[in-house]
Formats: C-alpha cells, sequence, structure tokens
C-alpha cells in the first residue's frame, strides 16, 4: 500500500481524488504556477503602468490560451470557434456590471430585470461562466457527435454564428457598435488570480481522469473505445470547461478594456490565441505559458516596427500587418522545427522528476472469474461486394484457448473486430451467457469484461506504460482497483521496469506485452489476442506462452488466439478453429486440426506461404 501513496488516486480514495499523476508532479506544478504569477505580478508593477497593462494582457490572453489546450489540446480537435464563449463570457459579464442608468439610456430595449441589474465583477464573471457553460453543453451535445476535420469545420461555424449573433442582436450587444461604459475594473490582481485558477484548473484536467481518458482517446480512438473508455463524454467534460475559462477570460478583458464590439473576439484574436497554443505546445499548460510569452513577446517587438522606423539613416516605411506577418512565419517555423510546440509533450516537471511508479509482483487483482461462454452464430460480415466473413458459428468458454487460425485474408481479424465491437456484423448475433452482446459499441462490450488487443498494435504512445494500462483499469469496472489493476497486470506481462518509458518507444515484443497488460486491466473474463507474437523471436514467443498459460490457469480467462506462429498454436490451445476465404472449414483439437484434408489443403497446402 505505501508504494502506491505517492499517487493521487489511491484505491481506496477513487472518487474524492481524480487525479492520476504523482502528487509531487501537481504539488510542484501549483507551487510553481502561483509563485511565478505573484513574481511576474510585482516585477510588473514595479515597473509602473504601462507594464502593468502588458501583464494584464498577457494574463488575459493565458487565461484564454489554456482554455483552449484544455479542449484542443486533450482532445487532439483544433477549435476556431472558441472566442465565441469568450464574447459570450464578455458580454454576459458586462451587461450584469455596467451602471444601470447607462444601460437605460443605451440599450433601452433590455428587460427590466436586466436593466435594473447592477452588480461587481466577481458575481457577474460568476453569472457568465455558468451561463457559457451551459451554452458550451448544449453546443457540445450537437457537435460532439463530428469526428475529424467535420469536428473542426464546425468550430468554425460556431465562431461565425456567434459573431453574426452579437452584430444583429443590436437590442443586446449595441450590434457592430462599441459596448462602451464598462467598469474597468480588471485590475492587475484580479487578472492575476484568474490566471491561476486557469492555469491550476487547466493543469488538473490533463491529470484527471477524464483528462487522462481524453488523452488516450486522441492518441488512438479504437483503442481508448476498446478498453471502456467513452470518447464523446469525455470531450463534452473537456469541451464545457475549456469554455468555462474562455468566459472567465473574456470577462476578464472586458473590464480591462472597459469597451469592446463583435469583432474583438473573431478572427485576428482567435489567430493570436491559436498561435500562441500551437507554438508553445497544445498538450500542456507549460506550453500554454511558453507559447504565449513567445507570442507576446514578438508582437510586442514586431508592434513598434509596424508604425515604420529608421535605422542607420534608413527610412522604413509603415507596413500594415507586420505583427501578422511575424505570427504567421513563427506558426510555419514551429510547424517545421517543433511540431510539438515548443514545450512538447510534457510537462516541465514531469520531465525534471519521472514518476517511477514501481509494479508490485504481489500485488493480485481480484479476478473476475467469469463462468459464462460466449457463443456466436451465423457471422457474416460484407465490406461492399467482399464477404469477408461468412456464416461462421464460435464458441469461446472461460479457462480455454481457442486458437483461430487461416490464411492471410480468411478472416480471423474481421471476427474478432465484430465480437469485440469495433464492426457491426452484417449478419449474425452473439451471446455472453443468455445477454446479448451484438449491437453493443465496443466500450460496452469493453464492460462486459471482453478485453483485446491488435493486430497492428494500438498502444498511446505518447502516454507512458503505467498510463496506457491505468487508462484502461480506470474506464472499466467502474475503476475499482485501478492501481492495484494496473500494477499487477504490468507485473504478469513483465514490463513494470517499463513503467514510465513512452509506450512508444518501446521494442516491438515489449508493446506487445504492454498491449496484452492494458487488456488485462480491464480484469476480462475472455481475453482476444491477434498476432501476439507477431515480430517475436522464438525465446520471446516461448516466455509468451507460459503468460498466457498462466492467464487461463490461475486467472480462469478464456482466451481467443489468433497466430501464424503453428507451434504456439498446436501447444497452447485446446481447440483451433480454422477459417478460410470468410468459412469455417474445420473445428476441432490440435490433433484433428493437423490431420484435417481440409486444412492442409487450405492452409498448410504446398502452395501457400503462410
Ligand atoms: P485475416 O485477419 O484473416 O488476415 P482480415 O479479417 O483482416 O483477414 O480480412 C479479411 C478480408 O476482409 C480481406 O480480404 C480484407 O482485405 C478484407 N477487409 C478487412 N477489413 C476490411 C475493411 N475495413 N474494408 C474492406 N475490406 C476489409
Ligand atoms: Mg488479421
Amino acid at each position: 500500500m505505501k508504494k502506491y501513496s505517492r499517487y493521487a488516486v489511491r484505491n481506496r480514495t477513487l472518487g474524492f481524488d481524480m487525479i492520476t499523476s504523482p502528487r509531487k508532479h501537481i504539488i510542484a506544478s501549483i507551487a510553481t504556477i502561483i509563485a511565478a504569477v505573484i513574481l511576474a505580478s510585482l516585477i510588473a508593477s514595479a515597473f509602473g503602468a504601462a507594464s502593468e497593462r502588458v501583464l494584464i494582457v498577457f494574463f488575459i490572453s493565458l487565461i484564454a490560451v489554456v482554455g483552449m489546450g484544455v479542449y484542443s489540446g486533450n482532445s487532439g480537435i483544433l477549435s476556431f470557434g472558441h472566442l465565441s464563449f469568450m464574447a459570450i463570457g464578455a458580454y454576459a459579464a458586462s451587461l450584469l456590471t455596467l451602471p444601470a442608468q447607462l444601460k437605460i439610456a443605451t440599450l433601452p430595449k433590455l428587460p427590466e430585470w436586466l436593466a435594473t441589474t447592477e452588480m461587481g465583477l466577481l458575481p457577474a464573471t460568476v453569472i457568465a461562466v455558468l451561463l457559457t457553460s451551459v451554452v458550451a453543453l448544449l453546443i457540445g451535445l450537437a457537435i460532439g457527435k463530428l469526428e475529424g476535420s467535420a469536428a473542426v469545420i464546425a468550430t468554425l461555424g460556431l465562431l461565425i454564428i456567434v459573431h453574426g449573433v452579437a452584430i444583429g442582436w443590436r437590442d443586446v450587444t449595441r450590434g457592430s457598435q462599441t459596448f462602451f461604459g464598462i467598469p474597468a475594473v480588471t485590475s492587475l490582481w484580479v487578472a492575476a488570480v484568474g490566471v491561476i485558477l486557469a492555469l491550476i484548473v487547466g493543469r488538473l484536467y490533463r491529470d484527471s481522469i477524464s483528462g487522462l481518458r481524453l488523452r488516450a482517446g486522441r492518441e488512438n480512438a479504437i483503442a481508448a473505445c476498446a478498453v471502456g473508455v467513452r470518447i464523446r463524454r469525455e470531450r463534452l467534460i473537456s469541451f464545457v470547461i475549456s469554455a468555462a475559462l474562455m468566459a472567465l477570460s473574456g470577462a476578464l478583458i472586458a473590464h480591462f478594456l472597459g469597451a469592446i464590439s463583435p469583432k474583438k473576439f473573431y478572427f485576428t484574436d482567435t489567430f493570436l490565441l491559436l498561435a500562441m497554443l500551437i507554438v508553445g505546445g497544445m498538450t500542456t499548460v507549460t506550453g500554454a505559458v511558453a507559447g504565449a510569452v513567445a507570442i507576446t513577446f514578438v508582437t510586442e517587438i514586431l508592434r513598434r516596427f509596424e508604425g515604420g522606423f529608421s535605422v542607420a539613416g534608413l527610412e522604413m516605411p509603415a507596413v500594415f500587418g507586420t505583427t501578422q506577418i511575424g505570427i504567421g512565419l513563427i506558426i510555419l517555423f514551429a510547424m517545421f522545427r517543433k511540431p510539438d510546440g515548443l514545450a512538447g509533450l510534457k510537462e516541465w516537471e514531469e520531465r525534471l522528476f519521472p514518476g517511477h511508479p514501481v509494479g508490485d509482483e504481489n500485488a493480485v487483482s481480484a479476478q473476475n472469474v467469469s463462468t459464462q461462454s460466449l457463443t456466436a452464430e451465423d457471422m457474416t460480415m460484407k465490406f461492399g461486394g467482399l464477404i469477408a466473413v461468412s456464416d461462421v458459428a464460435i464458441t469461446l468458454n472461460p479457462g480455454e484457448i481457442t486458437g483461430l487460425i487461416g490464411p492471410n485474408g480468411s478472416g480471423k481479424t474481421t471476427l474478432m473486430n465484430m465480437l469485440s465491437g469495433v464492426l457491426v456484423p452484417t449478419e449474425g448475433e452473439f451471446f455472453l451467457g443468455n445477454e446479448m452482446l451484438s449491437g453493443l459499441v465496443s466500450h460496452e462490450i469493453a464492460d462486459r469484461g471482453i478485453a483485446r488487443t491488435f493486430q497492428n498494435i494500438r498502444l498511446f504512445e505518447n502516454l507512458s506504460v503505467f498510463q496506457n494500462v491505468f487508462v484502461a483499469a480506470l474506464s472499466t469496472r467502474d475503476g475499482k482497483n485501478a492501481h492495484a489493476r494496473t500494477t499487477a497486470a504490468l507485473a504478469r506481462m513483465g514490463v513494470a521496469a517499463h513503467a514510465d518509458a513512452d509506450a512508444g518507444t518501446l521494442s516491438y515484443g515489449d508493446q506487445r506485452r504492454v498491449e496484452i497488460a492494458r487488456a488485462l486491466a480491464c480484469e476480462p473474463s475472455l481475453l482476444f489476442l491477434d498476432e501476439p507474437a507477431a515480430g517475436m523471436n522464438r525465446e520471446e514467443t516461448d516466455n509468451l506462452m507460459e503468460t498466457l498459460r498462466g492467464l487461463t490457469i490461475d486467472l480462469g480467462l478464456g482466451i481467443l488466439l489468433v497466430d501464424h506462429d503453428l507451434k504456439l498454436i498446436n501447444q497452447l490451445c485446446d481447440r483451433i478453429v480454422v477459417l478460410n476465404e470468410g468459412h469455417k472449414i474445420a473445428e476441432g483439437s490440435p490433433e484433428e486440426i493437423q490431420n484435417n484434408p481440409a486444412v492442409i489443403e487450405a492452409y498448410l497446402g504446398p502452395n501457400r506461404q503462410d
């Protein structure tokens, strides 16, 4: 138990502690955030009002960059629409703080209750943030169904629509005219408190359970679903949190400038804030800070040149847009030289003190022993005109290893994809005990105790080995005993020593082992392995064989094993199913299969290479 205490999430406290990274990282990060913001504020106030103004704008921009990062960085979906939330926050808060007399004079059509309301910045901001969160929830529900570039384009649509509303809704926003008279109450210390809050929220979300799941989904959506992650739900959570931070930024900038208009929350600033996010690195709070510093620094310098200057007697004319061009060039530079941003994919404290989670050899996970068999009938999969799997029936029993063999392209992977919810069968049904599983999506099937690995390895490459397995443990079986299940699975697969390494850096064999560990952390009753020995040498394969045997004997798991290594299959399997061109051509014990003429003809025939 003691070994786990450096982790904020412990078995006993799950549900209260939502943080998945070592406690020292979080403490180091938060302490540094607070210290750095206070120090910067003190220095700026010592230099006078001009530098205070620069720092206030910097802080408010940073809140927005962190806000964008909470969604885009963790989900991997770039958003062009986040300034809409900044606009909603800005207008909502300003409507609440604007002096009543001014409202009656400049916005005569406001409803009475709103016209007479006049509150301070704090309550107005809280209300604006809550309102924006509700709007974001509704929008997120609507556009959360989109994937890939459609999702990105939808955010662009959002920006344009909200801009249009801001211009058109004259009775409330004064349209494209300046909305003036907002009390300018955002002082340096108000901005400082805001940015501390935003940085802490951003940092905590990244390493929260939801944030870790979302990052796993960003790395590999299919694999994340297969270990029980509900990607859409996590996306929605991050979308709402990020919108709330944007609203905070909007409320503060409105009360700093004293006047706003719809164009303040449109393409120019979207471009500026996205530049900060991309140049610094989307996936970390460190990156948000680095990007905001770099871009602010460069724009402050370029702005001085924009109005024209003279060097050694040479008069340079004023060039409109110098700043924009400069930012564009920096983005290009970043894309070529630092595609992950200045800060890369890790927070500074993660680089400085790696976590070293130690696998506990003695940790035994309370295996969920199932006595239910999986039965599938008439399984058929058509891809257009191609029938990849045709009318196949298969039964998988607990404690038994079933081999699934057949030449390349015979439909083994397709069958496995159907049984794990990755593909929806064209025909056929399958059951676990009496429960029908066909029709369920892959995270629902994972919840029912079926876990798998993939023929082409699908790890969360930029997450550590520990996190790869931990995500699976957190997302299945309600996350119970997640830590113990993670360490037990790592130890069982012999990869505990690599716990701290990024999964993508491991050798092929170790990556396959991590994939099996990740599947085991789901505490399955059935395990599907798609060519687990591919790329392993003889010794590694023999090792794997021992391990797999242990899984059935110690844990009572049922295994469906696809492999081309017939020695592995014959020694390990209780029963073998043979596919050829989508049809099941034989089923039986290894001896029966070895002597089956149809199998010899189809699979072991002299002309077959595999
Ligand atoms: P195996 O795993 O036995 O090598 P697969 O199940 O991968 O075979 O493939 C069976 C057949 O289905 C092959 O002809 C393959 O080209 C085809 N196939 C597999 N997946 C798809 C897909 N997503 N779209 C179209 N055809 C596919
Ligand atoms: Mg295959």
